[in-house]
């Protein structure tokens, strides 16, 4: 958590939400937790400077920093845990292709908006190959809504499972 600042040394998160671009400074940090609390702004420049008060949608949101791991620690975890393993054609058996769609409900925002979720979670609800669909987005570094979960869901899910047996 030691690459996260509060205040002037701001580091920038680019959170792409309906297609717009948001940018983020750090409010407040929980070490124990792992969270931070940020303000989103939607604005078409990554420069604190150029933020103006007329334009902004303010939202603050606490999310988990568990992609900031470094990368190789989050590889060890996926490779450690004892995640269910898909079987052949796993897909047939989506909820999202029996709806008649020919691909996954993923949408490649790698945290969608509150309504947006709603919606993705109820597209997934009861689906049968659940675990396996995001068991496989971890394995593949997949971004974007797999398994009923976003891809930080999905690292923290990851990181509270068994490791599996050798
Ligand atoms: S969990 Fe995966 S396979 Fe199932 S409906 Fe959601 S995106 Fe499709």
């Amino acid at each position: 958590m030691s690459s996260f600042v509060v205040g002037n040394n701001v580091e920038w998160i680019k959170h792409n939400l309906n297609s717009r671009d948001w940018y983020g400074s750090i409010l407040a940090i929980d070490e124990e937790k792992r969270m931070l609390q940020i303000e989103w702004i939607v604005r078409g420049t990554e420069k604190k400077i150029d933020w103006s008060p007329m334009d902004r949608i303010r939202v603050i949101e606490v999310i988990p920093v568990v992609l900031r791991k470094s990368k190789s620690n989050i590889e060890e975890v996926i490779a450690k845990a004892d995640l269910p393993a898909p079987y052949f054609e796993w897909e047939m058996d989506a909820k999202c292709y029996a709806n008649g769609n020919s691909s996954f409900v993923g949408y490649s925002t790698p945290r969608p908006s509150t309504s947006l979720r709603k919606v993705l979670k109820e597209l997934c609800q009861g689906c049968q190959v659940m675990t396996i669909c995001r068991s496989v987005a971890l394995q593949t570094g997949s971004v974007g809504w797999w398994g009923g979960m976003d891809e930080m869901d999905r690292l923290k899910w990851v990181q509270n499972l068994p490791e599996k047996e050798e």
